[in-house]
């Protein structure tokens, strides 16, 4: 490449984001272009009469990840956006009454593992030596590793074999801990970055060592001020951003790629392009044009991508300090409705949910006495499960605002202000993902890696791809982790 590169990145997810800001910050000419009228992908942010709702990711993770990105241009996080801790982590609740609180202290945590069952005291010890040497090994060595050659998958054999990480994290949490509600506790964050527990291998019981190590986090002002944040150390870095900007081709040319067309017809050449849009998108739509789009698409389809997600936001007109920031209801079933979930045609009768709610933290989010929330369920993908959400998503939000009253937030109906949903159709039109699928592809161990999409695209030279669908996957410390693998490759090749 000449010194006057210019780079393009199709999509201002955290991915996108976070490789917009390293290659601006590598004197590489950016130009971020962004389809919705906000950035921030999964990540987006809505506004209702002084309720504000953070759409997506709310536990944040790794925090050093992303204050990376400060400090390799050169700034301090601390002056963009500032992070407060969370405790619990999580507060896990069952219909039995029963709950856990998940902290980052070992005495308390023994406590609650032994009112439950003494033998697991000892059992979780050697579950969590064996996550953080998963940690060590799949998260801190490989987490930002572009995985190019078959050679470099190879060459990670005898560690993941040592791990037997052919194992599901379900299964592997078991091999530690006997109290059905404790393995439950330690094994269902896979589902956090759309890994089914019974089916995604063992590597990812590693969260669990990231979120001891490093805390989890929530930004004042949500997870919107973080985009936010990002986006103005970009802009301060001279990078372009454009909203309202959907791109509708990119352009091929002597098998090199040239740049992007935007629906509109706008024209942005590049010396290199990275799609942080869907996997699937990009190769069956934006390059749907040429040979290697349609050969790629066709072999995406028969891969498995991960559940949707019905996401309900609401406001209401009290405070609910009887609530944790983070809190997992458990359902009446957990293989069973996991299993739904990820294999039936149909929605189930019951739902696990995740509820959310930031003014434990961060008052600002909503009027004084108010709260903003939002609750999920997963649910399947489209793919899957044809659901016609336009007649299901208002029964599907009756009852799970019915089930929340009932048993966490007592008088809820009647003090709602304002509420809105996300279903499976929106992860479609909106985000252009695949069969509606919150994560992309689903993460088990023959789609990971080497066997994931690549960073580079391995026939077009100049075409990345950064964000879920590619290595190492979904989650706020995966994409950035993707950005950084990705942006590895781009200045190589643009000698810097
Ligand atoms: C409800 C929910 C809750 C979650 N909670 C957590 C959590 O608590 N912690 C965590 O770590 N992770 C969480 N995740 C996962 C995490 O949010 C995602 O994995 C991550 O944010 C995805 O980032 P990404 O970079 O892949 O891009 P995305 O956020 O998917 O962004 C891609 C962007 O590309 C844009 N785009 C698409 N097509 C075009 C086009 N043609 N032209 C221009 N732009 C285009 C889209 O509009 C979008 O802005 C959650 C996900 C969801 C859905």
């Amino acid at each position: 490449m000449s010194d006057a590169q210019r780079a393009v990145v199709i999509g201002a997810g955290f991915g996108g984001l976070a490789l917009a800001i390293r290659l601006q910050a590598s004197g590489v000419q950016t130009t971020l272009l962004e389809k919705r009228d906000k950035p921030g992908g999964r990540a987006y942010v809505y506004e209702d009469q002084g309720f504000v709702f953070d759409a997506g990711p709310t536990v944040i993770t790794d925090p050093s990840a992303i204050e990376e990105l400060f400090t390799l241009a050169g700034k301090k996080m601390s002056d963009y956006v500032e992070m407060l801790p969370v405790s619990p982590f999580y507060r896990l609740c069952w219909e039995d009454g029963s709950s856990f609180d998940y902290v980052n202290d070992q005495e308390s945590l023994d406590r609650q593992i032994h009112a439950r069952n003494p033998a697991d005291v000892a059992g979780y010890q050697r579950f969590l030596a064996y996550s953080k040497a998963v940690f060590d090994e799949g998260y801190l060595k490989l987490g930002a590793v572009p995985f190019l050659s078959f050679r470099d998958m190879v060459a990670v054999g005898p560690q993941l074999a040592k791990l037997q990480a052919w194992r599901t994290v379900y299964s592997m949490v078991s091999k530690f801990i006997q109290d059905e509600h404790l393995r439950q506790a330690f094994s269902f964050h896979s589902l956090l970055v759309g890994g089914n527990p019974f089916a995604t291998s063992s590597i990812y019981t590693l969260i669990h060592a990231l979120e001891r190590k490093w805390g989890v986090w929530f930004p004042k002002g949500g997870t919107g001020a973080l985009v936010r944040g990002l986006v103005r150390l970009f802009e301060d870095l001279g990078g372009r951003i454009e909203v309202n900007a959907a791109v509708a081709k990119i352009d091929v040319e002597n098998n090199r790629v040239k740049g992007v067309r935007l629906e509109s017809g706008e024209l942005f050449p590049a010396d290199s392009v990275a799609s942080n849009a869907d996997v699937m998108f990009t190769y069956e739509k934006l390059l749907g044009h040429h040979p290697r789009g349609v050969s790629r698409a066709n072999s995406l389809r028969k891969k498995r991508f991960s559940n949707s997600l019905f996401v309900l936001y609401f406001g209401v007109n009290h405070h609910h300090t009887q609530l944790q920031h983070h809190t997992v209801c458990f359902g009446p079933r957990y293989q069973q409705l996991i299993h739904d979930i990820f294999h039936l045609d149909t929605l189930a009768d019951d739902f696990s949910l995740y509820l959310h709610a930031p003014c434990i933290t961060d008052p600002s989010l909503a009027p004084p006495g108010c709260g903003s929330h939002y609750v999920l369920a997963p649910v399947p993908h489209l793919g899957n499960a044809p659901i016609d959400w336009e007649v299901e998503g208002p029964k599907y939000r009756d009852k799970i605002l019915a089930y929340l009253e009932e048993r966490y937030m007592p008088g809820l109906r009647s003090q709602l202000v304002t509420t809105r949903f996300f279903t499976p159709l929106d992860f479609r039109d909106e985000l252009n993902a695949h069969v509606g699928s919150a994560f992309s592809l689903e993460p088990i161990l023959t789609q990971s890696a080497w066997f994931r999409p690549h960073n580079r695209d391995a026939d077009l030279p100049n075409l990345y791809l950064v964000g879920a669908g590619t290595h190492p996957g979904a989650g706020v410390p995966g994409v950035i982790g993707s950005a950084k693998a990705t942006a590895t490759l781009m200045l190589a090749e643009a000698g810097r």
